[in-house]
């Protein structure tokens, strides 16, 4: 009786440390998978804050021929998709 006793203690704590584990290990994977999305979102912004800072700068933007995304008049090929830039003024 006393073993019986003894042994559903044990799988009753077994099943909580189980639970535990489980649900520190989701959250773990919720912090990671917040953090890869932050990291994504801040690299993202990252891009268009540039143009916006080179237009601040007196830059002359362009847009692609082929995507039309904003590249820097200076840039030789497109840093969107690769296509050459400013084909009438091309340097050998
Ligand atoms: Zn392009």
């Amino acid at each position: 009786m006393i073993i019986l006793c003894i042994m559903i203690v044990f799988s009753y704590m077994y099943n909580q440390i189980i639970l535990l584990v489980l649900s520190a290990i989701s959250l773990l994977v919720n912090a990671i998978m917040m953090l890869i999305i932050m990291s994504i979102d801040m690299f993202r912004r990252d891009k268009i804050l540039d143009i916006e800072a080179l237009k601040k700068q007196g830059l002359t933007i362009i847009s692609c021929k082929e995507c039309g995304k904003e590249n820097v008049l200076e840039d030789i090929f497109c840093i969107f998709c690769g296509d050459r830039l400013g084909e009438e003024n091309e340097q050998i």
